[in-house]
């Protein structure tokens, strides 16, 4: 396929070299980043769309993904594919799906969980909104850049998926932070609380796969100084956006507002460039802050 691709920053650059290693025809475009191996470079996000069957979209934030959007659907072809891949709000999601579907241009909203280090594998998780034919046509290019895509429904489902799987992630990577506080003011022995809990109901992912204590557990960023990973301030970004829809939907999640006021405490503290599982140290009596 002839792909275009737009931003290509620590997500995107894998991203796109994996399409252009699997053979397809990539062309990128990013105001600042350099493009990676075998990604031909465009001038302008409206030259990497001409032409394109398929364009991918992996920014910062919705206001620059509704900027891109109205560059790129003017000079894209009916019957081809926008695909979003950033982590925006579902209200810009669903903005730019139609302002798409108006062009003819089939639109997805498909964030991704995985980092940079699934990016890089080839092994994130798609949560795909938008109609299926449009899905259809770009499944087997997500096939390349993760290992797993799930259609969630109809444009913006995508996203909610994606902000209510941090707000849970970042509601239990807290809980079982002052977990570790509790035990350690209690005497309890860390590997010890870990051995219990992740095999116990207190498990989560948090625990078992990305422990935020340091030497328990399997290896993760609190065993390399706390360099991310899940930058803290990435965490932040999430927990906006599920608070920013909680309000929009009038949902009731007060655990997810807390723990968003607890990571832009951290983050306005020291946490910003740091993994989010540094919150740990908030707990812990010597390093306490707000
Ligand atoms: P990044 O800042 O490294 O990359 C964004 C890129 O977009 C940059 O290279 C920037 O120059 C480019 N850009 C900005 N404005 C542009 C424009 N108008 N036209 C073209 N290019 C433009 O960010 P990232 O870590 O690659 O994250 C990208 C998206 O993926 C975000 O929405 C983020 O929330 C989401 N995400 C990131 C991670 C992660 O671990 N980094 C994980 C899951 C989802």
């Amino acid at each position: 396929m002839k792909i275009g691709f737009i931003g290509l920053g620590n997500m995107g650059a894998p991203m796109a070299a994996n399409l252009a290693a699997a053979g397809h025809q990539v062309v990128g475009f990013d105001t600042a980043a350099p493009m990676p191996a075998g990604v031909t470079a465009a001038s302008r996000a409206a030259d990497a769309a001409t032409g394109a069957d398929v364009v991918i979209t992996m920014l910062p934030n919705g206001q620059i993904l509704r900027a891109v959007a109205d560059q790129v659907i003017a000079a894209m072809t009916p019957g081809a594919v926008l695909c979003d891949c950033s982590t925006v709000d579902v209200d810009s999601a669903r903005a730019v799906a139609q302002q798409a579907g108006a062009a003819g241009i089939g639109a997805l909203d498909a964030p991704v969980s995985g980092g940079i280090g699934g990016a890089q594998a080839g092994t994130l998780t798609f949560m795909v909104g938008g109609d299926g034919a449009a899905f259809d046509t770009v499944a087997p290019l997500l096939q390349i850049m993760g290992q797993k895509a799930v259609h969630c429904g109809a444009s913006g489902a995508g996203q909610a998926a994606k902000i209510c799987n941090n707000m849970i992630l970042g509601v239990t990577m807290i809980a079982t932070c002052e977990a570790f506080a509790l035990a350690d003011r209690l005497g309890l022995d860390r590997q010890k609380m870990f051995d219990v809990v992740s095999t116990s109901s207190g498990y989560s992912w948090s625990m078992n796969a990305y422990c935020p204590a340091p030497g328990v557990g399997p290896a993760s960023p609190a065993d390399n100084g706390y360099k991310p990973g899940f930058a803290a301030e990435l965490m932040l970004k999430d927990l906006r956006l599920s608070q920013d829809a909680a309000q929009s939907a009038q949902a009731d999640t007060p655990m997810g507002a807390l723990a968003r006021d607890l990571y832009q405490n951290f983050v306005d503290h020291g946490g910003k460039g740091r993994d989010f599982s540094a919150m740990i140290e908030t707990f812990t009596e010597k390093n306490r802050r707000g």
